[in-house]
């Protein structure tokens, strides 16, 4: 991201003024067939900050066809050194405009400034600059067959893909979708969240002015029951790419395997985040904040189950509590916030839920626990305190379902297998986090840990080339790196008799 300043006032008050968006399909600017439009809310004042078109059925069949027309049509004869540099320009646009998109994604999700601007956008720039080198090295194998035969592979783009994304990182996730769908030769159909609508959209603008054909790249916001499941369900699809819930995620699946559409799922978490009594406990405690206390708790991979040494649980208790008291909670425009809103008045409600819940299942309050009292229009935000919870025990609701806020479980364990064993008892399996200075027990919590991502020593570190998503029911397909082209390609096996002799 160029330049160091943060958003300026003038950046911060255009974010604020209601905007209009219209669906983005077939390269044109277009309102829904049924003329609907929906709001999307700033969550730090529940004010209105963009009207949105509103895809439905009607319009997921103009935009697949679109995108149909494309595949088969323009980008198809786009050479893979051509898709590249098409989206390298694409990095380049966003990096050009990283201040004013990260201000909307501040505006639209709640986030503090200082992580759209220095984590969200920097992290959407690489992934498409990954992808673009990534273009050219889809490769085939030869295979060495018996006889007088040739056998060799090439990988193929799979075709239209939906994609659906969440509300937590919106540009993030709409990056990770499109990035390697592109690069491997793919037309896209982009649903992005309801409640986040505002930055993909500004994508699409980005899109067409890097030069993609028209139909290459379709944006139809929307809402789940109905643009989604259209386009989850739609037989005109090859593919779809869903991040989301799980229970979402079970959704999709069953749509998509009426018509054997191709499937990839990144869906919820309830990681472990695990601190021996050897670790370095002041790590140790920034690791467990930063696991629960990023992005406002909305993270897929957020250490919401902390278990802790019980011969440190008293040390760890009160750093952790006194860090947490100290995060700077408020306006997310202004760059010295560390947590903003929660994204909507509906997770608002459900972190209140499970902080209900939590008391009456007999766990600890430590901190948190409710709203903090903020002046003016931010009285109308969606805040909710960083909030702590100890004596909690693993099979407590508090601790199994994912609560997608900024609560803490803290579990206490004595020995190391039992740890192991309480660790894996989720019906999750995306990420983990061991805090410990034994190299020889780190790699052993490594191999027992059940999940696409184990974190030692450190925690939600992500790069474009490293394979991310989760075991059991946190998903299947690995997207970044090179495992996500495999998402996007379809292997064909070609044979060639050399002999020249028939049958
Ligand atoms: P959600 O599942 O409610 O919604 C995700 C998307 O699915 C939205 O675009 C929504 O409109 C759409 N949708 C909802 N119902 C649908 C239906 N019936 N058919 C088709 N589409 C439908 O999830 P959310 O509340 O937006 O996001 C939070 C969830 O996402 C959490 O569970 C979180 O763990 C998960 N998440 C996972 C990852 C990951 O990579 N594993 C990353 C971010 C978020």
């Amino acid at each position: 991201v160029r330049g160091e300043e943060a958003v300026s006032a003038q950046q911060a008050e255009k974010s604020s003024m209601p905007r209009r968006y219209q669906l983005f399909i077939g390269g044109q600017w277009v309102d829904a067939e049924s003329g609907k439009t929906f709001n999307s809310i700033n969550p730090a004042t529940g004010e209105v900050l963009a009207e949105v078109a509103e895809a439905d059925k009607a319009d997921i069949d103009k935009a697949v066809e679109a995108a149909r027309r494309a595949f088969e049509g323009r980008w198809s004869k786009v050479s893979a050194r051509d898709r590249g540099r098409l989206l390298y320009k694409l990095a380049q646009l966003i990096d050009a405009r990283a201040k004013e998109l990260a201000a909307l994604e501040t505006a639209d999700n709640g986030k503090p400034i200082r992580e759209s601007l220095y984590v969200d956008l920097p992290e959407v720039v690489e992934h498409f600059e990954y992808f673009a080198g990534m273009a050219t090295k889809i490769e085939g194998e030869t295979i060495p067959v018996p006889g007088r035969l040739f056998n060799y592979t090439v990988r193929e783009p799979v075709g239209v893909c939906g994609a659906i994304i969440p509300w937590n990182y919106p540009l993030v996730m709409a990056a990770w979708k499109l990035a390697p769908a592109l690069a491997a030769g793919n037309t896209v159909v982009l649903k992005p969240a309801e409640q986040t609508p505002v930055t993909a959209l500004e994508l699409g603008r980005l899109i067409q002015e890097a030069g993609f054909p028209d139909g290459v790249v379709n944006i139809v916001p929307g809402f789940g029951e109905t643009a989604g499941a259209a386009l989850a369900s739609h037989p005109g699809i090859d593919k779809i790419a869903f991040t989301g819930s799980t229970e979402v995620g079970k959704k999709i699946a069953r749509a998509a395997a009426e018509n054997l559409t191709k499937v990839s799922l990144e869906l919820g978490g309830k990681s472990p985040n695990i601190i021996f009594a050897d670790a370095d406990l002041e790590q140790a405690v920034n690791g467990a904040l930063m696991g629960i206390f990023f992005n406002q708790g909305q993270v897929c991979t957020a250490g919401s189950r902390i278990f802790v040494d019980e011969r440190i649980k008293d040390d760890f208790l009160a750093q952790f509590r006194e860090r947490a008291e100290r995060i700077r909670l408020g306006d997310p425009m202004d760059k010295q916030t560390q947590m903003g809103p929660q994204v909507s008045e509906e997770q608002l409600k459900k972190v209140k839920y499970y902080v209900h819940l939590a008391h009456e299942e007999g766990a600890t309050l430590v901190t948190g626990g409710e709203q903090p009292q903020l002046e003016g229009a931010l009285a109308r935000g969606y805040f909710f305190r960083p909030t702590i919870f100890a004596d909690v025990k693993n099979e407590m609701r508090v601790a199994q379902e994912e609560i997608f806020g900024p609560v803490a479980a803290v579990i206490t364990f004595k020995d190391e297998e039992e740890l192991i064993e309480q660790a894996n008892r989720t019906i999750y399996g995306l990420s983990a986090g061991v805090w410990t200075r034994d190299i020889v027990r780190a790699h052993r919590l490594a191999r027992e840990i059940r999940a696409g991502v184990v974190w030692i020593n450190t925690y939600n570190i992500f790069n474009a080339a490293s394979p991310f998503g989760g075991y059991k029911q946190s998903g299947y397909g690995r997207e970044m790196g090179k495992h996500a082209i495999e998402l996007y390609t379809q292997v064909k096996s070609v044979w060639i008799d050399l002999s020249g002799r028939p049958l």
